[in-house]
């Protein structure tokens, strides 16, 4: 079967990452039919728009993508493509899987944990008021006069909103992901003590779901508490299930911990479409060197395969990742003991070894 998937190849390092997935992806066998569709700082200069509407045509029209990081410049006009896409596609689940593979430098070789991470709601919902706007002013005349909060002059606010339905179906797919991949435990972190009614309720609403699964065991972790015990037992955690901001953050905690952005894959999953892209970004200073490491979004493309049924060719592929890593010659200067060490091979030359391993 021939999957349609567009393909977005995005900005910075994406094409160089893009161009490498693309080649290992379809050097597994599987026939995909790619609709190549812009998005990012490129496309926005030509054309004033990150985002165009024919890339969502696409997206919508065929219901998966895999893509490149795009950059989101700081302080122009122009919103994050993500979180539009996130918004516009209701990825409601950010599942990003992060293992330590034999061969990369850890500190945390045990480390194989999978943060689903709620995309749509909490701090990242884009509620804000400027601080000194007139619609500041109403907030905060309203908290002081009709609900008894008083809040400090010059303040901004951004608001938080965790909701029943939002809790519910990430907590749920956590265990829905936990179910499909023969894992065996959810954790939810919050800070419920501190934000009794969103973290609060996010808890609530997570023990609820976990009676629905008692074959998989559940516990919760003050967030604090997580990050300190992940860096000091991370082999006891499995799935970990997360409001938005914290997800982000732990996330990038646990990339950390599997060797560097360069390695950790994502899937962004809603109920009318599926976008596969790595957790970095475009780490645009590299752009065109085919320097940078693919394995981030080459691990996105073994989970866009699993997401498409085709199993066997996903493991071929992750194994045949794992082996470039574990052997250590053919790898990117990341994954070497020194940056400039003069053994490490490009981007490119990456995904040839990654071929060359899945033939083997
Ligand atoms: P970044 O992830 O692009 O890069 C930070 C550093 O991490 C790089 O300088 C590099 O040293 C390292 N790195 C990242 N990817 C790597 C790889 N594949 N191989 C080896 N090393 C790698 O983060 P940033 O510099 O904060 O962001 C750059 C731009 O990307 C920003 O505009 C940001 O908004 C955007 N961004 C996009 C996405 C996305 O498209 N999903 C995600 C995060 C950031």
């Amino acid at each position: 079967m021939t999957h349609r998937v567009t393909f977005i190849p995005g900005d910075g390092t994406g094409p160089e990452l893009g161009e490498a997935t693309r080649r290992v992806l379809e050097a597994t066998g599987v026939e995909f039919e790619w609709d190549f569709q812009d998005a990012g700082i490129d496309v926005y200069e030509q054309e004033g728009n990150p985002l165009p509407d024919r890339t969502l045509d696409s997206i919508r029209e065929r219901g998966i993508a895999i893509k490149g990081p795009t950059t989101t410049p700081v302080g122009s006009g122009h919103r994050s493509i993500n979180v539009a896409l996130r918004q516009e596609f209701d990825l409601y689940s950010c599942v990003r899987p992060c293992k330590a593979y034999e061969g990369v430098r850890t500190r945390f070789p045990e480390t194989d944990i999978v943060i689903v991470r709620e995309n749509t709601e909490d701090l990242y919902a884009g509620i804000e008021f400027e601080q000194g706007s007139p619609e500041v002013e109403k907030l905060r005349s309203f908290l002081a006069d009709e609900l008894d909060s008083p809040t400090r002059e010059q303040s901004g606010i951004s608001i938080k909103p965790i909701s029943v339905f939002g809790s519910e179906r990430i907590v749920e797919s956590a265990f829905a992901y936990a179910k499909d991949n023969g894992r065996k435990k959810v954790t939810a972190a919050h800070k419920a003590n501190i934000m009794k009614f969103s973290d609060g309720l996010f808890l609530e609403v997570a023990r609820r779901v976990a009676e629905r699964h008692p074959e998989i065991e559940f516990e919760d972790r003050i967030i604090d508490n997580l990050c300190n015990q992940l860096v000091s037992r991370p082999e006891e955690y499995d799935v970990i299930v997360l409001p938005n901001l914290y997800g982000d953050i732990v996330s990038d905690l646990a990339a950390g911990m599997i060797g560097g952005l360069g390695l950790a894959p994502g899937a962004n999953i809603g109920s009318t479409g599926a976008i596969f892209e790595a957790t970095h970004g475009s780490a645009p200073k590299y752009k065109g060197q085919n320097r940078v490491n693919p394995t981030a979004l080459l691990l996105s493309g073994v989970l866009m395969l699993r997401h498409l049924g085709e199993t066997e060719p996903a493991d071929r592929m992750e194994h045949g990742i794992a082996e470039v890593i574990r052997k250590g010659d053919k790898v990117t200067y990341d994954l070497k003991p020194t940056r400039d060490d003069p053994t490490a091979v490009g981007t490119s030359e990456f995904a040839d070894a990654v071929i060359e391993e899945m033939n083997a």
